[in-house]
């Protein structure tokens, strides 16, 4: 068994005191404050040279120095939800309940840093701890924590990044790595159909957006249909449709609303998609109305560098076994990592940590996970600095 799963496994007690003590005290994005204390305590214990703050609540600890520099990454932020599990571990803030996992990356994260700092032939060069706040969703200003930190500099100088993302749903100790694409480009729309109000007795006095609204959601149907190269993966998924007011039967409404999203993993389908979007919506114009469309850009797609994940999925099957690796899994879900592989090539396993015969999807009210996923993630991060640490001072 690899000296640094052995050490993994040695931290367990600690790795799920870890994760239950942030289990209890989920926090949602931009707001981890207690959590990036305990994280800043932890650390700065290893004696690493540790800085608060970036990206509002996240930290940023580092290890050695010079070059090359690996980063490792952990997302700390929770979700609006209220657990449903009874267990002794649970969620102490009520709507707030980590159920995407983070919890388990900080702490498999913070047992790395200390696995890499008591190591003692750990190779020259930086591995840079990045604790980052607000995963799931944005601030004020439409920017997740992942992209603040790229935009501070925390990424500058890095060699290769890379992280874990456990998967309620499957196996234990199973990795998906996945080589090239991996989550895709993440754009919500948000459209207004402008007509003009009347009584429903005299629709021809008025123009009818409920009408034009019919129109517009058959032609948005039809984008991924016709107008996208069917080669390219792309969803066109519509949301919400709001029109009228409780009681108006008989009134013909001003306006009415609708909001979806766009996935897709390059960027010219996903400059498609916008622009046939709105070729779609403006079918309102053409009928009498008139529109308004909002498109707001959400995280690109991430993009596993096949070198990199090519190099470290022989790595996880030298610590987990040779049948460790399953394979390719693409999805169209989104993940703000990809604002750290567009920085520094990199990549992002998927590691299996089903607890039971329950269905635990994430984001749900019932997830939860195994925490013998716990020093399995450890290992791997830990192995993972080693592994690129190694592999960029060898290239030039
Ligand atoms: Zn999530
Ligand atoms: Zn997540």
């Amino acid at each position: 068994m690899s000296v640094l799963l052995n050490e993994a496994n040695a931290l367990r007690q600690q790795l799920v005191t870890w994760r239950r003590d942030i289990h209890q005290h989920p926090e949602l994005g931009f707001r981890e404050t207690r959590t990036a204390a305990l994280v800043a305590r932890e650390l700065q214990a290893l004696g690493l040279e540790v800085m608060t703050g970036s990206a509002k609540t996240g930290v940023v600890a580092v290890l050695g120095e010079g070059s090359p520099v690996v980063a490792l990454r952990a997302d700390m932020d929770a979700l609006p939800l209220q657990e449903a599990n009874h267990v002794t571990y649970a969620s102490q803030t009520p709507g707030v309940m980590h159920a995407c996992g983070h919890d388990a990356h900080t702490a498999m994260l913070l047992g790395a840093a200390r696995v890499l700092a008591n190591m003692k032939d750990r190779p020259a060069g930086e591995i840079r701890f990045l604790f980052q706040p607000c995963e799931e969703t944005h601030d004020e200003e439409g920017k997740s924590g992942a992209q603040r930190m790229v935009e501070e500099g925390v990424l500058d100088g890095v060699d290769h990044v890379f992280a874990l993302h456990v998967d309620s749903e499957m196996e234990v100790g199973k990795v998906v790595a996945s080589k090239g694409y991996m989550t895709a480009n993440v754009d919500n729309f948000y459209a207004t159909i402008i007509g003009k109000g009347v009584h429903g007795a005299h629709p021809d006095q008025g123009v009818d957006p409920i009408f034009l609204l019919g129109q517009v959601i058959s032609a948005i149907q039809g984008v991924v249909a016709r107008r996208i190269d069917p080669i390219k993966p792309a969803v066109l998924t519509i949301g919400t449709v709001k029109a009228g007011l409780e009681g108006g039967e008989n009134v013909i409404p001003a306006e009415a609303r609708l909001t979806g999203t766009m996935r897709s993993y390059d960027s010219e389908t996903r400059e498609n998609l916008i622009t046939e979007l709105e070729r779609a919506v403006s079918v309102a114009r053409a009928l009498g109305g008139d529109y308004v469309l909002e498109i707001v850009r959400g995280c690109p797609s991430t993009y596993n560098d096949p070198d990199v994940a090519e190099v470290l999925s022989e790595r996880v099957k030298v610590l987990l076994g040779e049948n460790a690796i399953i394979p390719h899994d693409v999805s169209m879900g989104g993940e703000d990592f990809s604002f750290m592989t567009s920085k520094a090539p990199g990549a992002m396993f998927m590691l299996g940590a089903k607890l039971d015969h329950v269905q635990r999807a994430h984001h749900n009210p019932v997830f939860d996970i195994s925490e013998d996923v716990l020093p399995m993630g450890t290992a791997l991060l830990a192995d993972a600095a080693v592994t690129l640490l190694k592999r960029a001072a060898e290239r030039p």
